[in-house]
């Protein structure tokens, strides 16, 4: 199977399991628009998923509408509560909790988005790897904690994708040594908005745009012109690299300005290469553009890993998805679909 095939199953996949309801941080340019009598723009936002999670849409009745926006909240709500590693009730925390000792029946979407996961690992030969956390939770980005280079070694063992046991019969999951935890925070948030822009299509919605921190989707157009979306300079606050034009499309933005800490000149922050346990270096950004959130975001964090590189030899062998990357020296690399000038 190629890479592409593995893309196009998923979004087969996707496709059929839109039954209910699915950075750098982008900018989002003119969200909100003129509102006539009794179609017009909706939305709302709430802090989530440790960062700002929003919809904005286009509804013809406004009560509608709202019960819209309120919904994809509520989705935006039920993914956190199953899927964070800061709450202990979730299902993920159990899984973490129990799953080197016994196989642990899992929800059909927490199974599926794990395969995800575990499919972005065989793509990036364990660039992507949600098994990262059996370091990963010794770093606090806020109290600027990180682990010795003794801790990370006796636990580097454990970051290791293949130690998750995925079965589909009994649709659970185990791992197959102590001391391994999963995070899906690689991927959760472009599921979420993935999810919501499911909820909305099946609603009859055709304008919408859904964004997690730095994951948005958008549904159809801004009503007769493309969305525009800027990603932001990956050093300085106000600036923007470039804007793009999207429509039903999704994008995705990684940068090591999310969740960081200094110390001694280096700059530690929250995407971890599995290789080492230890923060990587040398890339600034990764925006991802495709048609699944939930793969631009997966996506997007495992072109941080990989580089610029081999991370865009990556992205060139997928053919639906395009990526610009911001290297250590500021330097913008594009994938061959959105060299400048290209348009
Ligand atoms: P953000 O969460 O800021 O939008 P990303 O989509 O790049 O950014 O996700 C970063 C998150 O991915 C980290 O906070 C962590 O939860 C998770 N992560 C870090 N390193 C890896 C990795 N090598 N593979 C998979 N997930 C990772
Ligand atoms: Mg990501």
């Amino acid at each position: 199977m190629t890479a592409d095939d593995r893309i196009r199953c998923r979004q087969r996949r996707e496709q059929r399991r839109s039954s209910g309801f699915g950075a750098l941080c982008a900018v989002f340019v003119g969200v909100v628009g003129a509102s006539a009598a009794h179609a017009e723009w909706l939305g709302d936002s709430l802090d989530l998923m440790g960062t700002r999670v929003s919809v904005d849409l286009w509804a013809d009745d406004e009560a509608r509408g709202r019960a819209l926006v309120a919904a994809v909240l509520d989705e935006y709500r039920r993914i956190d509560a199953a899927m964070s590693t800061y709450k202990n009730t979730s299902e993920l925390s159990l899984v973490n909790r129990e799953a080197s000792d016994r196989p642990i029946s899992i929800s059909a979407e927490l199974f599926e988005l794990v395969e995800d996961a575990l499919e972005l690992s065989m793509l990036s030969a364990g660039a992507f790897d949600i098994t990262y956390e059996s370091v990963g939770y010794l770093y606090d980005f806020r109290a600027r904690n990180r682990p010795s280079r003794t801790e990370i070694d006796t636990r580097l063992g454990t970051i290791d994708y293949r130690l998750v046991v995925l079965e589909e019969a009994s649709r659970s999951i185990r791992f197959a040594r102590p001391g391994v935890r999963v995070n899906l925070g690689g991927i959760a948030k472009g599921h979420a908005v993935e999810r919501g822009a499911a909820l909305l299509r099946n609603s009859g919605i055709r304008h919408a745009m859904l964004t997690a921190g730095g994951d948005t989707r958008v549904l159809g157009d801004r009503r007769g012109r493309p969305w525009l979306v800027g990603i932001r300079h990956p050093r300085l606050d106000d600036e923007i690299v470039t804007r793009l034009p999207l429509i039903d499309e999704a994008i995705s933005t990684s940068g090591d300005y999310e969740r960081f800490f200094e110390e001694d000149g280096r700059r530690y922050h929250h995407i971890i290469d599995p290789a080492t346990g230890e923060p990587t270096e040398g890339i600034l950004s990764v925006t991802i553009i495709g048609p699944d959130a939930t793969m631009t975001d997966g996506l997007s964090t495992t072109v941080f890993v990989l580089g610029a590189e081999d991370g865009l030899a990556l992205i060139e062998s997928l053919a639906e998805y395009e990526a610009i990357v911001v290297d250590a020296s500021g330097r913008l690399s594009y994938s061959s679909g959105l060299e400048p000038g290209d348009d």
